[in-house]
């Protein structure tokens, strides 16, 4: 038979990768809870139109990157409008169903996730199909405290988990898109710019330039480089208010001790992005650097169709962190004790409720699956060595009619046989 293949561009979390991605997961989701985020999850389909709304048709994300989800019972995927896709990114959703729950009475809301997301994209290092993402969103908050909170919870998180606090292990980049007016009038000069005949754009960016010019400095196409370097800067369009939102978002980094690097290409263009956004990158994963990424969405939510209430969040890709962290931080589970039971279906039996007692007391405890006798007892003890079991618990059919056990130290291969009854305090006295 033919070996089954996995998909293209997903991973499998083999026990180690889990543990890496547990580690991440839940490291973040500690930090967060600390800053007073509360952890939710929402499901892995949505209606199409829930990215529509929110990234817009002109993205890549909705254009060309999800995966539809087809009902058995209709072959095209029924209706436009009830279209079910796989989630390519959270932020949508969790507006959705900050919306649908009725949370929009309670702000501020700070909230936390970790899960997969699925982009069809060409699968390729850092780039998958299936892929895991962290993130946090505060909504209700016109304050720039809520951009300093969450970016200094985004640094605070890459400093626990990289290796010697993160030293210079990456980088913060910032840059402010300003309120709607601020972002009017430097569209109009980046349509005069890029517009008028100066360059030849490449195919994608003379269709930005209609749609969402902003997102034209977002191209990697060699041909529209010169013309992203003679651009004009966002930072020269800001309105007076956004000047002072953005200069008490890096003076709030400052006294911080998180020092961003202005970047004025970093646009996130979506039309209901405001003022701050950001992105940390790293030198060390090649071509796709971007570990965590964020910004301030004021217009999302009435976009969405609720109330105007502002909002600011970022993900990061778990995949991408899981590459670079300190593997000496990922708890190692304890070491088991290893029950060897053997002889006949009744020590088998009370072998398994001996190790029922023992968990409940606070021991982890693995049985012996190889069903040894008295020969094949060395088999059992090696196993024991693999999983780096401290002690061994042997009870054949002598011990079981006594109710003896006898307790084997690995380490020195002493052993003792003990009353059963005793085993627990016994255990507990072991180093
Ligand atoms: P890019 O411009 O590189 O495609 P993006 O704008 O699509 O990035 P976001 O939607 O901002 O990325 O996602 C936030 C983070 O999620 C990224 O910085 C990255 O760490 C991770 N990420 C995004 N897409 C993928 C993917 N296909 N595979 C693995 N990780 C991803
Ligand atoms: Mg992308």
């Amino acid at each position: 038979m033919e070996k089954l293949q996995q998909i293209r561009g997903t991973h499998d979390l083999l026990p180690q990768d889990w543990a890496r991605h547990h580690y991440i997961a839940e490291t973040a989701r500690r930090m967060a809870e600390w800053h007073g985020f509360a952890a939710m999850a929402t499901p892995m389909i949505e209606f199409r139109d829930v990215f529509v709304r929110a990234v817009g048709e002109a993205t890549d994300i909705v254009s060309k990157e999800m995966f539809r989800v087809t009902p058995p019972s209709t072959e095209d995927g029924g209706h436009e409008r009830e279209a079910m896709v796989l989630r390519p990114e959270n932020t949508a959703a969790i507006i959705r169903a900050v919306m649908n729950g009725g949370l929009t009475e309670q702000m501020p809301q700070r909230l936390f996730y970790y899960g997969p997301m699925f982009r069809y994209e060409r699968p390729q290092k850092g780039r998958l199909r299936q892929f895991h993402q962290i993130g946090a969103e505060t909504l209700g908050v016109f304050s720039p405290m809520a951009d300093i909170e969450l970016i200094s919870l985004a640094a605070g998180i890459l400093r626990e988990i990289l290796p010697d606090g993160g030293r210079g292990q990456f980088r913060l980049l910032l840059n402010s898109l300003g309120d709607s007016e601020s972002r009017a009038n430097y569209r109009d000069a980046l349509v005069e710019h890029f517009g008028g005949g100066k360059f030849a754009l490449s195919e994608t960016s003379r269709e930005r330039l209609l749609k969402n010019p902003l997102r034209i400095l977002d191209s990697k196409s060699p041909e529209d480089q010169l013309a992203i370097q003679t651009a004009p800067q966002l930072i020269n369009f800001l309105n007076e208010p956004s000047r002072a939102f953005f200069a008490r978002v890096q003076d709030g980094l400052s006294a911080l001790g998180i020092d961003p690097m202005v970047e004025s290409k970093l646009v996130r263009g979506l039309d209901y992005y405001s003022h701050t956004v950001f992105e940390f990158v790293t030198d060390k994963l090649g071509a796709q650097g971007t570990l965590l990424a964020g910004g301030r969405y004021d217009g999302l939510m009435a976009a969405m169709g609720g109330p105007a209430l502002p909002g600011i969040g970022w993900a990061a890709g778990v995949e991408r962190l899981a590459e670079l962290i300190d593997s000496a931080k990922i708890p190692t589970p304890r070491p088991p004790i290893l029950l060897i039971c053997f002889g006949s279906d009744a020590v088998e039996n009370r072998g398994m409720a001996l190790a029922n007692e023992l968990r409940e007391k606070g021991f982890v405890v693995e049985m012996a699956m190889q069903q040894p006798d008295h020969k094949r007892l060395q088999k059992a003890l090696q196993h024991a060595n693999r999983v780096g079991t401290e002690f061994s618990l042997i009870m054949g059919p002598d011990e079981f009619l006594s109710d003896m056990i006898e307790v084997k130290n690995m380490a020195n291969r002493e052993s003792h046989k003990i009353a059963v009854a005793e085993l627990p305090s016994f255990l507990a006295k072991m180093p």
